[in-house]
């Protein structure tokens, strides 16, 4: 049998410990894996001179799937984020982060991740999109020249336009083209998880050419799956309230990119954390699957994060390649440890400081010895 090819980008922090452990256990499930290993991340731009060297880029392209651990993005100054980056020069779209509560879980609706409110369990698919809003990289410092000469123009185009002196500026480009592709992307998933609903998510009553035009086009391309998908919008903060009150009304939910990466972590927080939410980044014969966390510094080395939500960003890649026997096996053997509850890492005991959390490798260890 021939080894699939997969480009393995360990990335920083936390990073190379979870990547290890899921390496470990995609293996496990006997699925033939060939590893190109490639780096980039803050080791890399001190000995490369760039976070996000070319045959990074060029091995993503070559195999065209990936996984890749978490990287560090310094805030406010430094290199720019090589996790947009990577989404934005593979053209990777859409953002998918399936929130799916696992029994033996501690989520906000009950000590033992028993059923969410309506009696379900939560099971919901975020579609995000991936490539323009506020994370188009568009930006003006306060006080440039640059800055100072859009506010010019800005009033000279819209003369009633208000704004306090000297204002940071960023752009919030929205398109027809973009958001159709992202709205097609969520209902070709809802349909190919027997899913019942979307719901497009945004804040057209304030936002009225941006965000209007999402859920125009959005309405737009549901017409194309009536009878097959529903179709309904929601506000984004009445979406977030909603979210945490009664989950269950929710299916597949599809959100420009700012909503999309904020609504994520909430509904991380539903099923247990940051810990256990993994996600995959999509575009047209290419895909980098991803946890949803980041690469929290502070664990760096300790062999204690939890590498649930990388594994199970290794589960989801089994099924893009259609390997869906090895994603049962993993999936299942996952959620048996998590039921269990003995070997899983500090932040999912019910006490954080419980001495008999395991560390990262072992967690791994556990979930290997299940697939057996
Ligand atoms: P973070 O996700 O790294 O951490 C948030 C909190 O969750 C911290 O308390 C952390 O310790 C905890 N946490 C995260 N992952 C965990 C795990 N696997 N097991 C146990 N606890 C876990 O978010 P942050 O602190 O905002 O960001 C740290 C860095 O990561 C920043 O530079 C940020 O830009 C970057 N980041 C990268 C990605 C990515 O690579 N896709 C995503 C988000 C953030």
């Amino acid at each position: 049998m021939s080894k699939r090819k997969i480009t393995l980008i360990p990335g920083d922090g936390i990073g190379p410990e979870v990547s290890l452990a899921t390496q470990r256990c995609i293996e496990a499930t006997g699925v033939a894996v060939e590893w190109e290993t490639v780096h980039a991340g803050s080791d890399i731009m001190e000995k490369r001179g760039t976070p996000l060297p070319e045959d990074v880029l060029d091995s993503v392209r070559k195999n065209r799937v990936a996984i890749k651990g978490p990287i560090t993005t310094p805030v406010g100054s430094g290199f720019r984020s090589v996790n947009v980056a990577l989404r934005k020069e593979l053209d990777l779209y859409a953002c998918l982060r399936p929130c799916k509560l696992y029994p033996g879980i501690r989520s906000p609706f009950s000590a033992v991740g028993g059923p969410a409110p309506g009696g379900e369990k939560i099971d919901l698919i975020i579609v995000r999109e991936n490539t323009e809003d506020l994370y188009a990289g568009i930006e003006f410092e306060a006080g440039s020249a640059e800055a100072r000469a859009l506010v010019q123009k800005i009033i000279e185009l819209n003369p009633k336009a208000k704004m306090n002196p000297d204002p940071a500026i960023s752009i919030k480009p929205i398109s027809q083209a973009a958001t159709e592709r992202i709205a097609r992307f969520a209902f070709e998933t809802a349909l190919k998880n027997r899913r019942k609903k979307v719901t497009a998510v945004h804040k057209a009553n304030i936002m009225k050419c941006t965000d209007g035009l999402f859920l125009r086009t959005a309405k737009e391309v549901a017409k194309a799956y009536e009878g097959r998908v529903a179709f309904e919008d929601r506000i984004v903060d009445n979406m977030c309230m909603q979210l945490v009150q009664r989950p269950n009304d929710y299916d597949v939910l599809v959100l420009p990119n700012l909503y999309g990466d904020i609504l994520s972590d909430l509904c991380a927080g539903l099923i247990g954390g940051l810990g256990v939410a993994p996600g995959a980044n999509i575009g047209d014969g290419i895909a980098l699957f991803e946890a949803t966390h980041g690469s929290a510094p502070k664990y760096k080395g300790l062999n204690k994060a939890n590498p649930t939500a990388m594994i199970l960003s290794g589960m989801l890649m089994l099924r893009y390649l259609g390997e869906e026997k090895a994603a049962d096996k993993l999936e299942n053997a996952v959620a048996e440890v998590l039921k269990e509850g003995r070997f899983v890492t500090y932040d999912l005991k019910q006490d954080r400081n419980d001495p008999s959390a395991v560390g990262t490798s072992q967690m791994a260890d556990a979930i290997i010895k299940a697939m057996r």
